[in-house]
């Protein structure tokens, strides 16, 4: 009989933290497999295609795609053929005025002034100090930092990439946003408050009552630096590391549901499907949330494990909506994120807060040239729609999509009437897409207690087994993913980021891999790597 292949590494789960763990482990020489529960890849950050058209089912923002960025880094590293189109702004609407956020600060802040004529000092000092904490731990956090330390070596490494600058920039976080903005006398203002409360429901998952300014100031960076919309869709990201990952000798399986992992006698894990498929590992990744790992470890949540669940987990849902408008009725130049804030009383959430995500114009990967595409997404908490009889359940549907289109009609007025396809999403629907718990996504509300030294790490379920993916440092977002997939590469090997890195053709700060040298053309607003296959474009301004 043929013996069982014994794999380095089996991951579970092929959402964005899953796939980059995985690619990475191959490309290190580990023997690795992938196995996702879906039909496709991606997880909240996957896709779903409606006869012409193909849907970014949840996430739809990318940061970090920049050279010496992580996810930028990553793809070229893995020899992903992938661009992206940067958004020539992010268009904020609040109930009665506008604000675009553009790259450029001075453009940027004297925007600010115009939509914000009230107290214009504080306000530039508020966006100066943000910018420079922002800027300084988002660099940092490109450096993988070893959250939480191990030992004196990690702590020595984190102290060495956050230098003093990076210590101070931390330091903030014993302030909440909602004290800084006291500080410097903005704390009643009703307009300025609302936008940063709406962006960081967004990024942070809470407010400025309880996000610390450090992280508040990096989440409100990554709308500064400028967000990018993905060639082809997500679809192209969770595909283009998928099929590099199977290139590399990886092996894939979709549609392959987990069921159980044991130990076995001989110090390794059994890994075994719905279909009775058995594989056996050395170690195991979870691309999953705690709760779901234990279960598939037969393990009860108690103790230590509890409260550390508890720390990561998320508490919001999504109702989003998916629709293909005629292109006539958008605007080409039309930034490609507009988020609405409806009514400055209500709460930042369940459709008085939506993000409206616009495919760039001429992709194919999302539609036929004369449509649009559009995901549109607000927070809500999942047990409001656990429960409920189904004429309930459709009335709270209709109720939400009502919400949903009155954004869409704020941010894109035309598009309404010019609608080809519609299609609306429930928490029920992430239930049953993820498989986590009653629908809660998008990782936990960002506090003192759950992030930088104090996240929860990935060896949290003991020796050969791992986490990765948004329960685990850093958290939620794409980006988070991929460094939470990095850390445990960089864990698993032995070898650091820097060292992987090494591997990636020449470019400013990098030795040479002996491939062509990329010319590297930079502009405010538009980075291309001509050889490494990995360009992100302007979006038509
Ligand atoms: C509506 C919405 C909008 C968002 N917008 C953005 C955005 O614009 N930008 C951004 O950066 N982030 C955004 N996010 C957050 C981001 O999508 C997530 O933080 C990130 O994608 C989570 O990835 P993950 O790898 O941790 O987990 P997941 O994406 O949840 O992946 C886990 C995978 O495991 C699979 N799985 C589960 N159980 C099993 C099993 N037993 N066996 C096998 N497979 C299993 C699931 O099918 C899933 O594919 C958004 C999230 C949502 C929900």
């Amino acid at each position: 009989m043929k013996p069982e292949e014994i794999f380095d590494l089996v991951v579970v789960g092929g959402g964005m933290g899953g796939l980059a763990a995985a690619a990475l482990a191959q490309s290190r020489g580990l023997r690795t497999a992938l196995l996702e529960a879906h039909t496709k890849l991606g997880g909240c950050a996957g896709f779903f295609a409606r006869g012409p058209f193909t849907f970014d089912a949840g996430a739809t923002a990318l940061m970090g795609l920049g050279p010496g960025e992580p996810v930028g880094d990553l793809l070229r590293m893995l020899g992903v053929d992938f661009h992206a189109t940067r958004t020539s702004s992010y268009r904020v609407h609040l109930p009665d005025r506008t604000l675009d956020i553009v790259a450029d600060s001075t453009a940027f802040e004297a925007a600010s002034a115009t939509a914000f004529p009230g107290a214009i000092r504080a306000q530039r000092t508020f966006w100066r100090l943000q910018a420079t904490v922002g800027e300084v731990l988002l660099r940092a956090a490109g450096r993988v930092p070893r959250f939480p330390p191990r030992d004196l070596a990690d702590l020595a490494y984190d102290l060495r990439i956050l230098g003093v600058s990076g210590l101070l920039a931390a330091s903030t976080s014993a302030l909440t946003v909602r004290d800084v903005l006291h500080l410097l006398g903005l704390g009643h203002d009703v307009t300025f408050r609302a936008l940063i409360a709406m962006l960081l429901q967004d990024t942070a998952q809470a407010g400025p009552e309880t996000v610390p300014f450090a992280q508040a100031a990096a989440c409100l960076q990554a709308y500064r630096r400028g967000m990018s919309r993905p060639g082809g869709g997500m679809r192209s990201l969770a595909e283009g590391i998928g099929g590099r990952f199977a290139a590399l000798g990886g092996d894939l399986r979709t549609g392959t549901l987990v069921d159980r992992v044991t130990p076995t006698s001989d110090g390794h894990f059994a890994v075994e499907t719905r279909h009775r498929h058995r594989l056996i590992a050395r170690r195991v990744a979870f691309n999953l949330p705690l709760d779901l790992a234990a279960a598939l470890l037969g393990r009860d949540l108690d103790g230590l494990l509890r409260r550390r669940e508890t720390r990561s987990r998320a508490v919001w849902s999504a109702f989003t909506g998916y629709l293909a408008v005629d292109r006539r009725a958008v605007p080409d130049d039309t930034p490609l994120f507009h988020q609405v804030l409806q009514d400055y009383q209500q709460p930042f959430h369940d459709g008085n807060n939506v993000l409206v995500s616009l495919s760039p114009p001429d992709d194919p990967g999302y539609g036929p040239p004369d449509a649009r595409v559009i995901t549109m997404s607000t927070h809500t908490p999942p047990g409001d729609w656990s429960g409920l009889d189904p004429s309930a359940y459709s009335a709270r549907k209709a109720d939400y999509r009502g919400r949903l289109l009155g954004a869409l009609a704020r941010a894109l007025p035309d598009a309404l009437g010019h609608v080809i396809h519609a299609e609306f999403a429930s928490p029920r629907s992430f239930a049953r897409y993820t498989r986590r718990s009653r629908g809660a996504v998008g990782g936990p509300p960002v506090s003192r207690w759950n992030s930088g030294p104090f996240a929860v790490g990935s060896d949290v379920l003991g020796p050969g087994l791992w986490v990765v993916g948004d329960s685990v440092f850093p958290g939620q977002g794409t980006m988070a993913t991929v460094l939470s997939a990095i850390r445990l590469v960089e864990r698993i090997t032995g070898a650091s980021w820097d060292e992987m890195r090494r591997a990636l053709p020449h470019r400013e700060g990098f030795p040479s891999s002996g491939l062509p040298p990329c010319r590297v053309a930079k502009t405010s607003e538009n980075v291309k790597l001509s050889c490494c296959r990995l360009a992100i474009q302007p979006d038509k301004a």
